[in-house]
């Protein structure tokens, strides 16, 4: 395949299992294309989670692991490497739940994030560049993490990611437990992030309103009765785009599914996907 036709990140028919016996994903596949930004949209326990931590290796530390398929970057296989290996070739993610080292300031929070670089210098500029996205970090610098806002450590844990300078930031859930306004800050940030930097990402949200707002197209997860009739969870992707749908077997009604979310009046939630928000009943 030419370059210039190769996505970024490749995704390609994964399966997952946890614990070797639960499996939780399978026939998964997705791409990222250099520069984009890319959401994966879907309830909870949808598998969003578990398919980020499969690109990052996070998948290990719980006992997870991919099984079948393969995970590439740019053609070649990373699926098999550790975090820190698949951090050297520019891939970070940010954790749902806003994980910060509570009792460090968020300086030296930051300053974790780039222990893949060595050079003072380039630290200091890099440190720079993420109080120059987030000037509300460079205020609270000498804070410990732990007090500061919710919003704050939002900041914090994506600019950790930053100072690593990834190709591709894998993004679960930046909105959870923010307020509006916050969520938008955020988004408006990772905007200029993905404009500026030519960071890609890939979005992990509940909030399908501002995801598709930020994101060129999306996949959505579902675990529909397929979980019943193979009795083990599982999650299917199915591609849908703003434009129009590109989707494996159910894109169509995929696509109806994701863009009935966006918020509306009738829709307090903003959008949100439920545990009752599933997709129509055609969808196996
Ligand atoms: P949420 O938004 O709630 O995080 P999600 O779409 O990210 O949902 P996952 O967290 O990936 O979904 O979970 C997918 C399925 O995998 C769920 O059924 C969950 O219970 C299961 N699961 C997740 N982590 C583990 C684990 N460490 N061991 C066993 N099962 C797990």
């Amino acid at each position: 395949m030419s370059d210039a036709a190769r996505p970024l990140l490749s995704v390609n028919n994964i399966e997952v299992i946890y614990d070797h016996v639960i499996l939780v994903l399978k026939g998964v596949s997705l791409q990222v294309p250099e520069g984009g930004i890319v959401a994966l949209l879907g309830a909870n326990g949808a598998g969003k989670s578990t398919t980020l931590k499969a690109i990052s290796g996070l998948l290990r530390t719980e006992r997870g692991e991919v099984t079948k398929g393969s995970i590439e970057l740019l053609g070649a296989p990373i699926h098999r490497g550790g975090p820190a290996e698949v951090v050297r070739h520019g891939i970070v993610q940010v954790m749902e739940g806003r994980h910060v080292f509570e009792h460090l300031t968020v300086e030296e929070n930051l300053l974790t994030g780039a222990y893949t670089q060595r050079n003072g210098r380039s630290l200091k500029r890099d440190l720079d560049l993420v109080y120059g996205y987030f000037p509300r970090l460079a205020e609270r610098r000498s804070s410990q993490a732990g007090y500061i806002s919710g919003g704050e450590q939002q900041m914090v844990a994506i600019g950790r990611a930053l100072m690593a300078r990834p190709k591709l930031m894998l993004l679960d859930e930046p909105s959870m437990g923010l307020a509006p306004m916050l969520v938008a800050e955020i988004y408006e940030i990772v905007a200029r992030l993905n404009r500026d930097h030519k960071v890609a990402v890939l979005l992990a949200e509940q909030n399908a309103t501002m995801a598709l707002r930020a994101a060129q197209y999306a996949y959505v997860m579902e675990n529909g009765r397929r979980r019943q009739a193979l009795q083990a969870p599982q999650a299917v992707a199915v591609v849908i785009s703003k434009e129009g749908a590109e989707g494996l077997c159910a894109g169509r009604r995929a696509k109806a599914w994701a863009l009935r979310a966006p918020a509306s009046p009738a829709q307090p939630d903003g959008g949100r996907f439920g545990r009752g928000a599933g997709p129509p009943s055609e969808v196996s």
